[in-house]
């Protein structure tokens, strides 16, 4: 391998920038990036950015030390064998990192809607949380909670539309999910709602009911962008389909990060997550991979959400799990800065066979620490004890 471009100059990008030079790759390395700025993280964009407590999330990194050319501000348009074309023009390589990240899905409607995904987003919004706004967030997801939290911080007079049952229903269910509903004092949780679209001065919920609002933020999801491949000859499957090395259909291409659906080991199954603990870790497996290099990703997948005062830790992958088992008080813990012991709780899900698939865990670190362990280790548990959250995981 000679030359590799890397598309996408997000943290996955950058991090195979870097593992390839510290597996000794010397030569040339090209990143494009569609955003003007270098790369930088995105979990703080939602919280301390968003609140105010920094103004951005740079990633340490010297590109001039990587000795890798950026081109900011420029986007990849397709991709064929060996040229991947730019709005600056083509592209040769001869190993290609596809690291495009994701989108945020828009819902239909005229009015102006906020979205949060880049760091321009997140500054636009922000001079937006003043005191006595109306804001309407649509989803309450992982990002619609962050947003929610903030604006609440703000002062801001809070809507939150949720289309399911109960609060992060998508993510982790509807019976975990509801165990956050009373984090949502003093906001307008409208479970169950639909939106018809967004218009001028707030959200139109199908069957005819107006939220006023000044500010409007869709947080309903995003989608791989993988767009500009749709020609390509490539395998795309809710992403871009990888082996578990990382390696597309297409020779001398792997994908990481958001945009990368690879096939798990541990589960037998082909995961795609959005989780920036991926972002940090299959670029040393995709830059391996490049090498030519025999180094496979099977992860226990890692996230973590900060909401409500609460700190919400997830490992594993649930669908695996048959059985969701609660340790530690039901009653959720309803004020921010004051859960106390009864607020810290956690829960896993066990399989068929009495293996951890998956653990949540909230204000209880250690739990998910030693759950991620657990899972890891394909270790069997003995379910009748976990219910007490006093007996740590390990020894259950
Ligand atoms: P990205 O960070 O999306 O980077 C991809 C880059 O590629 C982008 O800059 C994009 O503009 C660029 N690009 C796209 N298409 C093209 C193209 N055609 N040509 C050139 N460039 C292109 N995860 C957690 O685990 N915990 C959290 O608390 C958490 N909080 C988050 C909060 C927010 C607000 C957001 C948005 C995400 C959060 N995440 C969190 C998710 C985490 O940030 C992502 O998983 C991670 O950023 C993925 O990194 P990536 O490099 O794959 O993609």
């Amino acid at each position: 391998v000679n030359h590799v471009v890397v598309v996408g100059a997000g943290l996955a990008g950058l991090r195979t920038v870097e593992a390839l030079r510290s597996r000794g790759f010397t030569g040339r390395v090209t990143m494009v990036g569609r955003e003007r700025h270098r790369p930088y993280d995105r979990p703080p964009l939602s919280k301390a950015v968003l609140s105010g407590e920094a103004d951005d999330s740079y990633v340490g990194a010297d590109l001039a030390a990587l000795d890798v050319e950026f081109w900011p501000g420029v986007s990849a348009k397709s991709l064929r064998k060996g040229v991947v074309e730019t709005t600056e023009g083509e592209l040769g390589y001869d190993g290609l990192v596809i690291a495009t990240g994701a989108d945020p899905i828009r819902l239909p409607g005229d009015g102006p809607q906020h979205v949060l995904r880049t760091l321009d987003d997140a500054h636009e919004l922000r001079a937006m949380l003043v005191p006595g706004a109306r804001v309407a967030i649509i989803g309450a997801g992982w990002i619609g909670a962050e947003v929610a939290t903030a604006a609440r911080r703000a002062g801001c007079a809070v809507t939150v539309i949720e289309a399911g049952p109960a609060p992060l229903a998508t993510a982790v269910g509807a019976e975990i999910g509801a165990r956050t509903v009373p984090w949502y004092d003093g906001i307008d949780l409208r479970l169950g709602a639909m939106v018809d679209s967004v218009d001028e001065g707030g959200v139109r919920l199908v069957g005819g009911a107006f939220v006023d609002a000044h500010v409007v933020v869709t947080g309903i999801g995003v989608r791989p962008a993988v767009e500009w491949l749709a020609d390509a000859d490539i395998d795309l499957h809710n992403g871009v389909v990888t082996d578990e090395h990382l390696r597309a259909s297409l020779p001398g291409v792997v994908a990481v990060g958001d945009c990368a659906a690879w096939w798990s080991r541990r589960w037998q199954t082909r995961l795609r997550v959005e989780h920036w603990d991926s972002a940090l870790n299959a670029p040393d497996v995709a830059a391996a991979t490049l090498l030519g290099e025999d180094a496979v990703y099977d992860p226990v997948p890692y996230f973590w959400s900060e909401q409500f005062g609460h700190m919400v830790q997830y490992a594993g992958h649930h669908p695996a799990g048959e059985r969701l088992v609660h340790r530690g008080g039901t009653e959720g813990g309803d004020t921010e800065g004051k859960a106390g012991q009864e607020g810290k709780w956690s829960a896993v899900w066990l399989t068929a066979d009495d293996a951890l698939a998956a653990v949540l865990a909230v204000d209880r670190p250690r739990d998910l620490v030693q759950g991620r362990r657990i899972i890891a280790s394909g270790q069997r548990i003995d379910a009748k004890r976990l219910v007490d959250p006093e007996v740590s995981l390990r020894d259950c």
